[in-house]
């Protein structure tokens, strides 16, 4: 069984100084952003953010079944109006592993470079102060807003609709996640995840420099069968301090999570 807690109420933004100037600087990218996309069919002014398609049942093909009792896993609210498509049956991360996860990045401004549906965006907003979710793909970015919607913390979300290595070097942040595509379910049925080579064209290497670059500390969300000895090649190459911890979900390994950074402060 899994632990289901309630969502905590908004806290207000923390006005200090050095946060406010990293998110006028942001506001202003995002502008800049916004204004070089815009294309010549958009509405003029494009305030209203696009609405999010209708969700997608699975239990309308045979092999995507399974995935319908885990609703609740996947999203407790799930009742409340939560929509998924239907990559985000099976790639979105369960919720309790998406809130521990969210608790070990507790900071103020933090990157969601794949946000895919919403779910680690939407347990980061309990713990962060700003979140920046990032996605290539505007109908799945118009879900995490909803769904974030559904949660009560889209306000403290960023939706940010491009291709996070494009995006990165305008970034600043505490901490960047990153869930990059696995490359559908079939990862599992690699003897290893090689993470160069395995995550539908994307660099898994030059993901984590990007990330490196616009934060001090980066979560990497990476399948149970990662080759680990590559991912700690990749911190000594960086010179940076990693953490393995392998998820372990309804006793099943479900993925392993490598921090980048995340020294030990002192806690006060
Ligand atoms: P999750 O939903 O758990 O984050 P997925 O495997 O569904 O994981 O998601 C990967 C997401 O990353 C997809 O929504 C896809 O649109 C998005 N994506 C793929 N390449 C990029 C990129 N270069 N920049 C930003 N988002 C990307």
């Amino acid at each position: 069984a899994w632990h289901v807690s309630e969502p905590l109420p908004p806290r207000p933004l923390r006005e200090d100084a050095a946060l406010a100037d990293t998110k006028r600087a942001l506001a202003r990218q995002f502008e800049a952003l916004e204004a070089s996309s815009s294309s010549a069919d958009a509405p003029p002014s494009a305030d209203a953010p696009p609405s999010a398609p209708p969700s997608w049942d699975p239990r309308q093909e045979a092999a995507m079944e399974k995935y319908w009792v885990q609703r609740l896993m996947l999203f407790s609210r799930f009742s409340d109006g939560v929509r998924m498509d239907r990559e985000g049956w099976f790639s979105v991360t369960p919720e309790v592993l998406a809130a521990h996860i969210a608790e070990r990045c507790r900071c103020d401004v933090v990157v969601d470079a794949f946000a895919g549906v919403g779910g680690n965006a939407i347990q980061f907003a309990f713990t962060c102060e700003r979140v920046i979710a990032i996605d290539l793909d505007a109908d799945r970015l118009a879900l995490a807003r909803h769904n974030a919607q559904v949660y009560g913390v889209a306000d403290r979300i960023e939706f940010v609709h491009g291709d996070f290595l494009a995006l990165a070097p305008r970034l600043r942040a505490d901490v960047v996640f990153l869930s990059p595509p696995w490359g559908g379910p079939e990862y599992a049925d690699a003897d290893a995840f090689d993470i160069d080579t395995m995550m539908g064209g994307l660099d898994g290497t030059a993901v984590l420099h990007a990330a490196l670059a616009a934060a001090p500390n980066a979560a990497y969300y990476l399948p149970r069968n990662v080759r680990r000895g590559q991912v700690a090649a990749r911190a000594r190459a960086v010179d940076c301090p990693l953490e393995l911890e392998r998820c372990f979900l309804n006793g099943h390994e479900k993925a392993v999570m490598a921090y980048f950074g995340f020294e030990e402060g002192e806690e006060e």
